[in-house]
């Protein structure tokens, strides 16, 4: 892969934003018209790219079981029992659990995480929580860019031990990192952390939430959460002078969020934390249609340990009653069908590399055999429908 021609333009291309580049290569990070950040490769980058960068696709070629849903130790149904800690998640609150059971038991000294920029509630900063209070500030998904990677070797302070919390993009990019050797620091880095993620929603989107909410601008806004307090919970807005509003999850995230994500997001062959130790999505239930319902209620996650040493923590987590678990299985309780997104997508990468082929586009480098195996059972019309949208979708320049 390293002799590939197009590989630092397809990284450039499909660059996730995880700023790992800019950690350990210094790389420089300019801003699209969008808010993505995109880094300045060279020449020199190009085995680093190979080794780390999610669109040069060693992860997936080397480490994916070419399962939809990858490699998993066991699946299961879980929540928080801390009850204000599961309503204000974003699911069942087992993330936010996890990293306070590591804290409060001096696991780790430090969880590296995403958190809202109070400075512009539209974007992320990226924090070390040393305490419960700081992992419950975090709970709940924001739904724009982070760049979780970009400071981080400057985060970690000497013979001090972290685990952290990514989107699967990112957590892909630490552990290709982890294993290619190139860093020491990386092994403080005891557990990593994930969640299913479709997708990184632009500046203009998060904008066109909130008009929709009534606000001209972020400035305007004291507070802006795109779900939680409930599961999914609502878009909330509550500006400065004391107005407040908000928005159902289906409405905010299928027509206004999901339908402006950054370009690699449309290509992901992992939107399910592949390579973490843990990774937790939304268990929803199924209504009478086969299709997700969202009528709020307790919030669940589905959770995967995907290592040994996720399943451990678990299961000492659930011994501890600080979650409760409950048996999951992928085929029988239909996750296709809960969340129909990331089979779609991932059963149809090949498709969409067929469209992009026509178009002339460079493609994520994923190896064709892992795509076509995804693709199996897959229908051919799906197939065929999601190859012709991609195309009309570049020739209209949406991507
Ligand atoms: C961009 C995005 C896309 C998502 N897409 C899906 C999806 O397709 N399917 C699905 O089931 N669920 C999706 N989710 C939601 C997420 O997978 C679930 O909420 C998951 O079950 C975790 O729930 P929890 O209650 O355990 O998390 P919590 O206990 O609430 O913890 C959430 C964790 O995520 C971190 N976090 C929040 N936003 C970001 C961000 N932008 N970047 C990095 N870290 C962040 C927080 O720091 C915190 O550690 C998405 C979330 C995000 C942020």
């Amino acid at each position: 892969m390293k002799n590939n021609k197009n590989l630092l333009d397809t990284c450039r291309d499909y660059c996730t934003g995880c700023g790992l580049c800019g950690s350990v290569l210094n790389k420089p990070f300019h801003s699209d018209e969008k808010g993505f950040l995109y880094p300045a490769l060279e020449e020199a980058d190009r085995d680093f790219c190979s080794d780390v960068c999610p669109a040069a696709g060693k992860a997936v070629n080397s480490y994916s079981d070419g399962t939809i849903f990858g490699k998993i130790i066991s699946c299961r149904l879980g929540w928080a029992n801390d009850e204000s800690l599961r309503f204000k998640a974003s699911s069942g609150g087992v993330l936010s659990a996890v990293c306070i059971y590591l804290l409060e038991h001096n696991i780790v000294d430090g969880i590296i995480q995403t958190k809202k920029d109070d400075s512009d509630l539209r974007k992320t900063v990226t924090v070390v929580s040393k305490t419960a209070q700081d992992v419950r500030d975090c709970a709940g998904s924001r739904y724009t860019a982070s760049s979780p990677l970009m400071n981080i070797e400057s985060l970690i302070e000497e013979g001090k031990k972290y685990a952290f919390v990514g989107k699967p993009c990112d957590v892909s990019a630490l552990r290709m990192l982890s294993h290619s050797g190139r860093v020491e620091w990386t092994k403080q880095i005891v557990y990593m952390f994930s969640f299913f993620c479709a997708g990184q929603p632009s500046i203009a989107a998060n904008n066109k939430l909130l008009n929709a909410l009534g606000c001209q601008s972020a400035d305007e806004c004291l507070e802006f959460d795109y779900r939680g307090n409930g599961w999914p919970g609502y878009a909330a807005v509550v500006t400065k002078d004391g107005k407040s509003s908000k928005m159902d999850y289906e409405r905010s995230w299928m027509t206004i969020l999901g339908r402006d994500v950054r370009r690699c997001c449309r290509f992901c062959a992992d939107g399910t934390g592949e390579q973490a130790d843990i990774s937790c999505g939304d268990a929803w239930y199924l209504g009478a249609d086969g299709k997700p319902d969202f009528t709020d209620r307790p919030g669940r996650n589905v959770v995967f340990s995907r290592t040994e040493a996720g399943d451990r923590l678990l299961h000492d987590l659930t011994a501890a009653g600080c979650i409760t678990v409950e048996p999951y299985d992928i085929e029988k309780d239909g996750l296709k069908k809960s969340q129909p997104y990331h089979y779609n997508r991932k059963a149809s990468l090949s498709s969409l590399k067929l469209a992009m082929s026509v178009c002339r586009k460079n493609f994520p480098l994923y190896d064709s055999k892992k795509m076509k195996g995804y693709a199996k059972g897959y229908p051919i019309k799906s197939k065929t429908l999601r190859c012709i949208g991609t195309i009309k979708r570049v020739w209209s320049k949406v991507i």
